[in-house]
């Protein structure tokens, strides 16, 4: 018996993120028939978590940030999801972000729920020794939350490699020595290699296996990629590696656009003493509203969300949308989008290998074993392939968007588990 879904002719208008997420969940459940209790349950998140921050600053004043951790849907497994600082992190982002957690961990079939966690900062304007107080006060106010076997957080926008080592120690002062409790650690403190470029690396396998699917050849797609952060910048290098022709980069600073293609090596040099891309002197300079529009193959947003929206998504030149960042595209923009004939790859597939290899990292600290880069590579490999395969097939084969396919495989999933465990 399907019950109706309140909201789920929804679609023209603004939607919070969470309720963008929320509605293709509700389209998926009912081209799933699945049932209307389970919706019920996906709606909403299991648990949300709002905390107090006062951290002195290094001016000796006291500051006081406000931080979360949503953990959305916990019937696959333990809790896992990213922690973003970044001054527009509120609740309802990081909820729609848990709940894109759920969904991509299941299309991936990772033994995880999904969750998400925020701090409402600016990271870029805070020192090592503020950003270190920062998150270990934030870490023991989510403490008693998280856990190997709970809830697993990894680093996302605006956090690294160093903020879980943080994360790591806080927790274990309090619980002794839990390496398993964070993914994408330093690999001295147990993280695994390969899961630093892991995201980079799924998106620019999507991008190749789209090639694939189109029977073009890499070295005549000319891509634009928002964001040179660790995502965007690994899609870079690794799609140039595969043959891309990368014509356009941007970041907070600014960016720049090179129809005959940029060198990504020779950009790094730049970036490693500029700390932008902007003013690379091998390129013209673009805003990042321009990037978006510029005439290319494969768009790749890879920083913020929101960025293609019902405004600007007439504008877009691309043939194809790589969604690398969560929610780049607004619902109405992916309205626009799919009137005008052009693609979106789904964030909940393109950026599923960072969550993935989070997954290595978390079964090597469990066996005490690590993994060798050709292992993890390959078995990311495969599992994106395997994925990327399974959700364009589903769309062929049921005439919807790839986004509609990849939701539809991943609610399948949560779903049953729901009902197989008897939440409802
Ligand atoms: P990051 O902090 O390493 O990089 C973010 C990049 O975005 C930087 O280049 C920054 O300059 C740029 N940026 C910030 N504000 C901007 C603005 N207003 N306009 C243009 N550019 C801006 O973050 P990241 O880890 O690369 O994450 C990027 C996106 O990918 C996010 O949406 C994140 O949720 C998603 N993601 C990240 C991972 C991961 O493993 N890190 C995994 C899955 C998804």
């Amino acid at each position: 018996m399907v019950a109706p879904f309140p909201g789920a002719t929804a679609g023209e208008g603004r939607l919070s993120p969470s309720q963008a997420v929320i509605h293709s969940m509700e389209e998926s459940a009912r081209r799933l028939k699945l049932e209307g209790e389970v919706v019920q349950l996906l709606r909403t998140a299991w648990r949300e978590l709002r905390v107090q921050l006062p951290v002195r600053m290094d001016d000796r004043k006291l500051r006081i940030f406000e931080g979360y951790r949503v953990q959305h849907n916990g019937a696959r497994g333990p809790y896992k999801g990213g922690v973003r600082f970044h001054p527009s992190a509120d609740l309802d982002e990081v909820r729609a972000l848990a709940m894109l957690m759920t969904y991509k961990c299941a299309l991936m079939d990772l033994p995880f729920g999904g969750a998400k966690g925020g701090v409402q900062c600016d990271p870029t304007r805070m020192t090592t020794g503020e950003l270190n107080r920062l998150t270990r006060a934030y870490t023991d106010h989510i403490s008693t939350i998280i856990g190997p076997h709970r809830d697993i957080p990894a680093p996302d926008m605006g956090t690294n490699a160093q903020t879980m080592a943080w994360m790591m120690d806080a927790y274990g002062q309090r619980f002794g020595y839990t390496p398993e409790v964070v993914t994408g650690k330093p690999i001295e403190l147990g993280g695994s290699v390969g899961r630093e470029q892991a995201t980079g690396r799924g998106v620019a396998i999507c991008m190749r296996e789209y090639a694939h699917l189109e029977h073009v050849d890499p070295h005549d797609v000319r891509v634009a990629v928002q964001g040179y952060g660790n995502v965007g910048s690994w899609t870079c290098r690794i799609a140039a590696g595969m043959g891309f022709r990368i014509v356009a980069v941007s970041d907070v600073k600014g960016g720049i656009q090179n129809p005959a293609g940029i060198d990504i090596a020779a950009l790094d040099r730049y970036f490693a003493l500029a700390g932008s891309v902007a003013g690379y002197p091998e390129a013209q300079p673009v805003s990042n509203e321009q990037l978006l529009e510029l005439t290319c193959d494969y768009l790749v947003p890879a920083a913020l969300g929101e960025v293609i929206t019902q405004e600007n998504a007439p504008r877009i030149r691309a043939r194809a949308v790589i969604e690398a960042a969560n929610q780049p595209v607004t619902r109405g923009g992916d309205l626009v989008l799919n009137q005008r004939g052009i693609p979106v790859l789904p964030d909940v597939m393109v950026n599923a290998g960072g969550v993935t290899v989070s997954y290595f990292e978390w079964t090597q600290n469990i066996q005490q074993f690590r993994w060798d880069l050709e292992r993890v590579n390959e078995e990311l490999e495969s599992r994106m392939v395997a994925v990327f395969g399974e959700v364009t097939a589903r769309a062929q084969r049921d005439g919807t968007r790839y986004r509609d396919a990849a939701f539809d495989v991943g609610v399948d999933r949560v779903g049953k588990a729901i009902t197989l465990r008897g939440f409802v």
